[in-house]
């Protein structure tokens, strides 16, 4: 009886001795368990994050699609309509009724078509935006004075131009930003105050959340504008002379406020080329072109924040 009692005994510690281990082993086991998977869901929330900040930057350009469609279509239907103040703040009443706004925007200089750009602009009175880079040597601050000088708005592009500098964090924006800022204010003796990404708002490669960036700026009492209609120089080989028009004029058409971006780099030579006829028919057609200034609307790729 002893030796059975002996062996229950040893038989229900061994049991008690087996659930403690896999009790042990299990409380091991469920978090490690509970890792993985959260780990793969976590994957899957950053592709969907992925998917629906595509689908939403693609949602606004559709709707700016579709108020340009709806725009054309109204053009079309009826007669000119009479802007309205509200419409086109920056209208002089004297001068009239306006088919729509143009903000020439020049992106990347100053370069070597610099100087031609703004003898065209002169030539056919017109004001226009030069987003700049940060260039140190004597033209390019020449350049940078003229801008001015010549009536047009000088605006930063970024010291360095550099997406992989800029973009790696708020910090490096900052310090890039900081060091556009003074150069500019320093060589012209005026602080700039409007900015164009590069690559735009709506870029994909930043690693910093644009929206940070957007409120950097907005801290910094800077404004930011992108643009609705490109004259499709931005590419390595740029179109020739007659795509550069009309892919302006097309543009333009049935935009109340058009801000066209163009870019003042040595290689862009058919835009310089382009530019006089764009500016002429597009007067003839009753545009306006307009420096941009602190009262035109912002044209903003990223809509929501
Ligand atoms: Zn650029």
């Amino acid at each position: 009886m002893d030796k059975k009692d002996k062996n229950d005994r040893q038989k229900r510690v061994q049991f008690i001795k087996n659930v403690i281990i896999g009790s042990v082993l299990f409380l091991l086991l469920l978090p490690t368990l509970l890792c993985i998977i959260l780990f793969f869901k976590i994957g899957k929330l950053d592709k969907e994050i992925e998917r629906l900040r595509y689908l939403k930057l693609n949602t606004v350009y559709a709707a700016e699609q579709s108020y340009k469609v709806s725009q054309m279509e109204k053009a079309i239907n009826s007669t000119i309509v009479a802007p309205s103040e509200e419409d086109y703040p920056d209208t002089d009443e004297a001068e009239g009724l306006y088919a729509g706004r143009v903000y020439l925007t020049f992106d990347d200089g100053p370069g070597t078509n610099t100087q031609k750009i703004l003898d065209i602009l002169d030539q056919y009175d017109v004001k226009a935006t030069f987003f700049v880079t940060g260039k140190t040597d004597a033209l390019s601050k020449k350049y940078y004075k003229e801008i001015i000088a010549r009536g047009h708005t000088l605006g930063m592009h970024s010291y360095s131009h550099d997406y992989g500098k800029i973009y790696a964090s708020k910090k490096a924006f900052a310090s890039d930003y900081k060091k556009i800022s003074s150069l500019l204010t320093d060589v012209t003796g005026e602080k700039p105050w409007v900015y164009r990404f590069p690559g735009g708002s709506s870029n994909t490669v930043s690693k910093v959340d644009m929206r940070k960036l957007i409120d950097f700026l907005d801290e910094e009492n800077v404004i930011y504008y992108d643009w609705n209609v490109q004259c499709g120089d931005a590419v390595s080989v740029p179109p020739d002379k007659a795509t550069i028009y009309k892919n302006v004029v097309n543009g333009v058409k049935g935009l109340g406020e058009s801000v066209v971006l163009m870019h003042d780099l040595p290689e862009k030579k058919s835009t310089v080329e382009a530019l006089p006829k764009i500016i002429k028919d597009l007067k003839k057609g009753n545009y306006k072109f307009l420096p941009i200034t602190k009262n035109t609307d912002p044209v903003h790729h990223l809509v929501s924040r």
